[in-house]
């Protein structure tokens, strides 16, 4: 059978590196996206010029209807074996006393909610087993003081998440596994207030540089491989030893 696989947020970023690899790898790949449209069809030429059936569905993830609806469009690649939950957002860097309360509302629907309406719809549909992903990241056990507490805490409800489903998924062939994600070069941190972070945070990096989205994205592939047939439940660190 052939790999069919949903990534959200899969327009930019950690998402788009995701979308071209797994379809060289083989998958026909659907991804959601929120309003980047010109970025969402260059992704989606590339998934056509590797030999692979794909989608661009303009879908919020917050949204339980348009949700549905990305995964019903995937629903004509084929019989859905992967997710790979990956659509988030950060909020401007700051302490934690200034947190604007919309702000944090969006960072727990995007975050938290879009993964588990996005989970919720993939673990229906997996009729003959496959594999979630989702996009933690390091934050979830650094904590972020100064930055982004909440972001972090909603990461480690994401962890949670995933070692809950895997449990609860297991006896139905579903693996469920995350991915967690140090200090990628992508358009987030500008959303933050501070797109040169990849650059200025690399002297705390043990591997001393940021990581580029294809080296995370290598990660979320593997784990939707057969070689991870073993591997369900478990927080992969991709962070240069953050
Ligand atoms: P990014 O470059 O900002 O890209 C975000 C992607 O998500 C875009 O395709 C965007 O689509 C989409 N998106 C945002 N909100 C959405 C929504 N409500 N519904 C549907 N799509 C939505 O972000 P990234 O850095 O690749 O981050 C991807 C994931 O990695 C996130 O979960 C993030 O928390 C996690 N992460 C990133 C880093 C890092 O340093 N970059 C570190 C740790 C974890 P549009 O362009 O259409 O808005």
């Amino acid at each position: 059978m052939e790999p069919v696989t949903v990534i959200t947020g899969g327009s930019r970023g950690i998402g788009a590196a995701t979308a071209r690899r797994l379809a060289r790898a083989g998958h026909h790949v659907a991804f959601g996206y929120r309003r980047d449209h010109d970025a969402a069809q260059a992704v989606l030429a590339d998934i056509h010029a590797a030999g692979r059936r794909g989608l661009a569905v303009p879908a919020d993830t917050t949204d339980a209807d348009q949700v549905t609806a990305l995964f019903d469009a995937a629903a004509d690649l084929g019989d859905l074996t992967g997710l790979v939950n990956n659509a988030g957002v950060t909020s401007p860097i700051g302490p934690f006393v200034d947190l604007d309360a919309g702000d944090l509302r969006r960072v727990v629907d995007v975050n938290l909610i879009g993964y588990v309406l996005c989970a919720q719809q993939a673990a229906r549909r997996m009729s003959a087993g496959g594999a979630i992903v989702n996009v933690s990241s390091a934050a979830a056990t650094l904590g972020s003081p100064g930055e982004y507490v909440h972001y972090a805490a909603v990461k480690a409800a994401t962890d949670t998440l995933t070692v809950g489903l895997a449990k609860e998924l297991a006896p139905r062939g579903i693996r469920v596994n995350a991915v967690a994600p140090g200090i990628i070069r992508t358009d987030i941190h500008a959303v933050s207030g501070v797109p040169d972070r990849p650059d200025t945070a690399a002297g705390r990096i043990p591997l001393g540089r940021a990581g580029e989205a294809d080296e995370v994205a290598a990660a979320i592939a593997w784990l939707l491989t057969p070689d991870a047939s073993y591997t369900t439940g478990t927080v992969l660190r991709v962070s240069g030893g953050l």
